[in-house]
């Protein structure tokens, strides 16, 4: 950290005795005056991220019906540096690989940017985080994430020029993470920031085909050596094949440029330590990957007839296409639809866009993604606004004893943001809430 600082050592080292920052990023679902809890814990804007916040002081999220319904993501402030990268260099409609996903900061904010437009492919290859990353893309409501659970050479190997931009925001050693995370010191030692930039190489070098010529690849780290951050952006350039492009900044903000890449500190910015840098792949003549080329054999199982009515729960049911299992039915953009089907086919896809309908007997009953969807058409089932209390009740799947309400699926909301489904059966109300999502401690 000398050789890196010098003089500012001290600095540095001072500000990782001081508490970190407490920040969250908010999505649009919800009307921001409405975020109490929020508002209450004070306020101050995030410089590089128009719907990022610092809060002055942590609040419990856990006991916030809101933090839970998507209404924002607590997110670390450099890491939102992205959404600046994006706003200056990746066009909307772009078809985005999030290679290293989970528990899925980065792409919910891609989510957000690339919209209706795009449409966004996160992965991740430890199989317990990939629910993690799955819940919060389904929380977050934009319906335009396919979550995968593959390796990076599969994506290498099947989608050949298949995505417009490649963020890998690498597993590494964390020193950026000292203050937020006292394991990453007891983890850190040179043996593992050599095996790290050894295993970034290996991600890179086995993801790089799904890349266009011309694409942009989205490299960052929570950590600040050399080795795993200017070295590899070096390694892109010289044996992937790409030109370092240069991202734009307000000097007040603290960032440290180097010949490649921009680092946050936290003694100059205020956030943890971070390490970004984007490339541009060359430029060559290719052959465009269209999942038309490849033979599409989906075939649509389960009860046709079903379909009018998971439409009438949309709000632009063209936008959607509704696939059809025996028993589950998932929606996706149909902008996207072949090549959602293909990686339906070669891929671990754990969700496509988002789950709308569910066989139950002779009837189709919504699924809880539904009630996280922007695009959802909340006046179809009858709405029942429920109290601070009630509504953690029903978060922790607990028993409702609501009452006088209108039979079949309630819609339950706190502060006018759905938190998902009931169903009264006319002596009790079913409580719909997943479980596997639902509040566990007191
Ligand atoms: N992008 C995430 C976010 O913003 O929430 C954080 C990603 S974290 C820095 C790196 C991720 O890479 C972890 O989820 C980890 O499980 C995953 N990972 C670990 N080994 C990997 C490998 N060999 N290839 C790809 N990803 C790997």
């Amino acid at each position: 950290m000398r050789l890196l600082l010098g003089s500012e050592l001290d600095d540095f080292l001072a500000a990782l005795r001081l508490d970190r920052e407490t920040s969250v990023r908010v999505n649009t679902k919800v009307e921001f005056e409405l975020l109490s809890v929020l508002q209450d814990a004070g306020l101050e804007e995030v410089p590089w991220c128009m719907e990022g916040y610092y809060l002055r002081r942590r609040p419990q999220f856990t006991l916030d019906p809101l933090f839970h319904a998507g209404a924002y993501y607590v997110q670390e402030p450099s890491s939102m540096f992205l959404s600046e990268v994006v706003e200056q260099l990746l066009p909307q409609e772009s078809v985005v690989l999030d290679l290293c996903a989970a528990p899925g900061g980065k792409t919910t904010l891609l989510s957000e940017y690339v919209g209706d437009k795009g449409l966004i492919v996160s992965n991740e290859v430890v199989r317990q985080r990939v629910f993690i990353l799955s819940e919060n893309v389904q929380k977050w409501g934009n319906g335009n994430v396919v979550v995968t659970h593959n390796q990076p050479r599969d994506f290498g190997d099947a989608l050949e020029n298949a995505f417009d931009c490649l963020l890998v925001d690498a597993p590494c050693s964390g020193e950026g993470m000292f203050r937020k995370d006292e394991g990453s010191i007891d983890e850190w030692s040179i043996r593992n920031v050599e095996m790290c930039a050894a295993r970034q190489r290996d991600i890179l070098r086995h993801a790089w085909p799904a890349l266009k010529p011309g694409g942009l690849l989205i490299y960052s780290t929570c950590t600040y050596n050399r080795q795993e951050n200017e070295d590899n952006a070096a390694f892109i350039r010289d044996e992937l094949g790409a030109d370092i492009v240069n991202i734009d900044y307000d000097s007040e903000w603290g960032i440290k440029e180097t010949e490649a890449g921009l680092h946050f500190y936290p003694h100059l910015t205020r956030g943890e330590g971070f390490y970004i840098c984007v490339l541009r792949k060359h430029d060559a003549p290719y052959t465009p990957f269209t999942a038309k080329q490849k033979k599409s054999s989906f075939k649509q199982t389960g009860n046709k007839e079903f379909i009018p009515l998971m439409r009438s729960w949309l709000q632009t049911p063209d936008k959607w296409h509704i696939r059809l299992n025996e028993r589950f039915a998932d929606a996706y953009p149909t902008k996207y639809q072949l090549f959602i089907d293909y990686l339906s086919q070669h891929f671990t896809c754990v969700s496509t866009g988002f789950g709308i309908g569910e066989v139950r007997g002779k009837f189709m009953a919504p699924q809880h993604s539904l009630s996280m969807l922007k695009d959802f058409r909340k006046e179809v089932f009858p709405c029942v606004p429920l109290t601070l209390e009630q509504a953690i009740d029903y978060l922790r799947s607990e028993a409702l004893p609501l009452h006088n309400l209108p039979f079949g699926t309630l819609l339950l909301t706190y502060q006018d943001c759905p938190l998902g489904f009931a169903k009264n059966v006319g002596n009790h109300c079913n409580n719909l809430y997943p479980n596997e999502w639902r509040i566990r401690n007191k």
